[in-house]
């Protein structure tokens, strides 16, 4: 029989568990990270609100509010566990200059960037935040170019059903469905996602989506294919079907790793906590393995293991290898080493051959004296093993992303965490 189990441990209460075929389900986690937004309503020189009219108008803080809770329940049903805490809904005066500017403007959104963080305090602008910014255009833009690097949104109050969401989104890394880098008449170009179809913003039906992806009217696909379309005419970066409120609903699977990527390393200062991968087949070496396996790595390098220690104990890895979904280059490559203590001062160093090895020369050092290499590994990624990510990378509060599989493991866990299963359910345990 398979249970559930989603499993929160008090912090500081040691506890052993021990996981024998217990099987994991995918499950509605009990807790959230959050991803910290602030929003700003900006009023115009006489402290008058945005005049949006439209029923999806986000010209009130009452209105904002009712939107994030639709929010909240839409990432509540995608099941990854993420909410957005809304930490405050602030009406903004002394900043009318920006009441009216075109709100879909890279450049009056860089602008407005600067000069938030040139003014934090009358922009209210909070560095632990994504901050959006409304004012009385419609549309928005994320930045001048998508996927954003700033953290500040500019929006107009006459926007659409999920549009501050769709922002969010770019803030998370996300281009449009239809295209990175392109807003409007985009044909053929990529979105980086695996899972999303080909999409056009000038493709104005679903059997525009399905034609130009399968040469098929939408009534002949096939359930799967169908599913494809769908995921791009509900997409919440796609350009479709934006005035049809709870219809534009989806992030598809890899939009999803693709935000938690990016929330676990360029946006860690917005939000709550992390989310670790495990992957059985993943291929990359752990910032652990790494360091606990370093003298085995350097057999057969010129040096004492120290060198190659050294040089990694003064650029250890960063979050991006311990936080990220795959492996990136890591090199280690130490300088020539110092002059050892013991050698004297007024001895040219690097030691010439023709002066003979100097006194106090280490004894585990190569005479002559040779350079260290380099050397290079795919360094992080997902963790092979649920206990190396637990004990590598997850701090309290964390959650585990842990794909389909059988894990051949016995778990302890000292610390309060989320295990959620990734396409599939996980089994962990002796088989
Ligand atoms: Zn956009």
């Amino acid at each position: 029989m398979k249970h559930e189990l989603s499993r929160f441990l008090r912090r500081n209460v040691v506890c052993w568990l021990v996981l024998a075929g217990v099987a994991l389900v995918p499950s509605q986690s009990f807790a959230h990270l959050q991803w910290r937004v602030s929003v700003k309503i900006i009023l115009d020189a006489s402290g008058q609100r945005p005049t949006a009219t439209n029923q999806y108008n986000f010209s009130t803080p009452a209105r904002i509010r009712e939107e994030f809770t639709a929010y909240n329940q839409l990432l509540d049903r995608a099941g990854w566990g993420y909410q957005i805490d809304l930490t405050e809904v602030v009406e903004l005066s002394g900043v009318s200059q920006w009441f009216s500017v075109g709100a879909r403007s890279g450049s009056n959104r860089t602008d407005l960037e600067v000069q938030a963080k040139l003014h934090p305090v009358q922009y209210a602008y909070r560095a632990n935040a994504i901050n959006v910014y409304v004012n009385n255009d419609s549309s928005g833009v994320a930045g001048p170019d998508l996927p954003l690097l700033g953290d500040v949104i500019l929006a107009g109050a006459r926007g659409y059903w999920t549009l501050l969401l769709h922002e969010i989104g770019h803030e998370l890394g996300l281009c449009h469905t239809h295209g990175c880098l392109c807003n409007d008449n985009c044909f053929n170009v990529s979105d980086n996602i695996v899972d999303t179809i080909t999409d056009s913003d000038q493709w104005i039906s679903m059997n525009a989506v399905a034609q130009g992806n399968f040469s098929l009217p939408y009534a002949s696909l096939s359930a799967a294919q169908r599913r494809l379309v769908d995921d791009l005419w509900q997409n919440i970066m796609s350009y479709h079907e934006h005035d049809q409120t709870n219809l534009v609903t989806r992030f598809t699977h890899d939009q999803w790793e693709l935000m938690v990527d990016v929330s676990n390393v360029e946006k860690r200062n917005v939000t709550s906590g992390s989310t670790v991968f495990v992957d059985k087949a993943a291929t990359g070496m752990s910032p652990c393995e790494l360091i606990n396996n370093l003298a085995s790595l350097v057999d057969g390098l010129p040096g004492p293991v120290a060198w190659y220690q050294d040089e990694l104990n003064s650029h250890l890895p960063g979050p991006e290898y311990y936080l990220r979904r795959t492996c990136r280059t890591f090199t280690i490559d130490p300088p020539t080493p110092p002059r050892p203590p013991l050698v004297p001062a007024d001895w040219p160093w690097p030691p010439p051959l023709n002066l003979g090895k100097p006194p106090g020369y280490p004894g585990d050092w190569p005479w002559p004296l040779i350079n260290p290499e380099p050397f290079t590994v795919c360094l992080g990624g997902a963790y092979k093993t649920v206990q190396a990510a637990i004990d590598c990378a997850a701090n309290p509060g964390d959650r585990l992303q842990i794909k389909a599989g059988h894990y051949n493991e016995r778990l302890t866990i000292t610390k309060q965490l989320t295990l959620a299963t990734d396409r599939g359910s996980v089994v962990i345990g002796a088989p």
